[in-house]
């Protein structure tokens, strides 16, 4: 059996959360927003549950959590949302960098076609993008920093921790992008300063199709973000439209479960990634690693085997293991990875990249099975 090893890309549900979601889709079907019922009432009671769960995993307040379709949907509001605010006050300027999701890239470029003046940070050749340049570039009219806590390619960890206090100083609004870290480095997260968070459900074992916006509020008042869509006030008008109970309680138990099992899961990631480097190490196959180890996360690895191109490897694998090469969701194109291309990797040794990520759910013995034989035919391709 294939071993699915794309987890960056979606996880499988955690049965706890599947069981749970279950259950609320059979007893809570109302309308959360139903105020002229019980069934509305025991709708909103699941609804504000979630709310207090994706709080406390943050350690931030249960109103500055909005709920959205994931992480798409909460980029867009972050950063489409200042609009108005832009407008009144004059800062247009934007710094963000050039290895950010799609969902980040592309809604910062429909804002630079619409007059902003945007700030492209490239990362190093390590992965990682400089805080010191993303500190040079802030100016008066700087509105907005929006970066990314962990590169889903790369798994780099990227230097939010260090510009938190140094933006709110200057009075920037800052949207981290925590897809990728969120229910992972949940010590790092509650300790940085930011304004805005984004994160999708289903990268932690909880359903796709739902996710967050946190606001944080200072001196009691939220970031200037409105929503953009019209409808409803759901969500106080953050993101209208029917709230999707189920799939929200299902993100809820998801960061429960989080919270209280994210250093075991560490360890178990980490245990699997050394697994993994020692086994690469003994094969003899020529690789290059993508990515300063030290700043990544325990369980993405993203590399390339000399000669091997990505593409045909991973046909030649797909009976023993699920990976992907460039960003999961575009890997049905096969543009070489703009996050590799951006680090300045040459771009045969980028044609040759894999992305490997992993869950602590997973048996130890059936990823050592499977990375042996993506190992031996490495080899034969080579
Ligand atoms: N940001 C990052 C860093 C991601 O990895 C992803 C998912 N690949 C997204 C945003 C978008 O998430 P979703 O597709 O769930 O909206």
């Amino acid at each position: 059996m294939s071993v699915y090893l794309d987890f960056n890309s979606s996880t499988p549900i955690d049965e706890r959360v599947l069981d749970y979601m279950v259950e609320v889709y059979r007893t809570s079907y109302g309308n959360a927003d139903s105020r002229t019922h019980t069934v509305g009432d025991a709708a909103r009671q699941v609804v504000e549950t979630a709310r207090k769960q994706v709080a406390s995993i943050l350690c931030v307040k249960s109103d500055e959590v909005f709920f959205t379709s994931g992480a798409t949907e909460s980029n867009n509001i972050a950063i489409q949302g200042l609009k108005e605010y832009a407008l009144q006050t004059g800062k247009k300027h934007i710094i963000t960098s050039t290895i950010e999701h799609k969902a980040v890239l592309e809604t910062v470029k429909h804002l630079e076609k619409e007059g902003f003046e945007v700030s492209w940070v490239r990362p190093e050749r390590n992965g990682r993008n400089s805080a010191d340049e993303i500190k040079m570039l802030v100016r008066d009219d700087t509105l907005l920093v929006s970066l990314m806590h962990v590169n889903n390619e790369t798994g780099i960890i990227q230097p939010v921790q260090e510009l938190g206090d140094f933006l709110a100083e200057k009075k920037v609004l800052f949207h981290i992008d925590a897809t990728q870290s969120f229910g992972k480095l949940v010590e790092e997260l509650r300790a940085i300063k930011y304004d805005m968070l984004s994160m999708s459900a289903h990268k932690i074992g909880g359903p796709q199709g739902v996710g967050a916006l946190v606001l944080r509020k200072k001196r009691y008042k939220f970031p200037p973000v409105k929503g953009i869509m019209y409808g409803g006030q759901q969500e106080h008008g953050i993101r209208p439209g029917t709230i999707p109970v189920a799939l929200v309680a299902g993100l809820g138990k998801a960061c429960e479960i989080a919270e209280n099992e994210y250093l075991q899961q560490q360890e178990k990631c980490m245990r699997i990634k050394k697994m993994i480097l020692k086994l690469l190490t003994e094969s003899g196959v020529v690789y290059e690693i993508n990515g300063e180890q030290k700043f990544c996360i325990p369980s993405t690895l993203n590399l390339s085997f000399t000669g091997v191109s990505s593409e045909a490897l991973m046909l030649s694998t797909k009976q023993y293991c699920g990976v992907s090469n460039g960003s999961a969701c575009n890997s049905n194109s096969y543009a070489p990875s703009y996050v590799l291309m951006a680090m300045g990797i040459p771009t045969e040794q980028v044609e040759n990249s894999i992305r490997i990520s992993w869950g602590d759910k997973m048996e130890y013995e059936d990823i050592r099975r499977a990375f042996k034989e993506l190992l031996t035919v490495a080899k034969k391709l080579s």
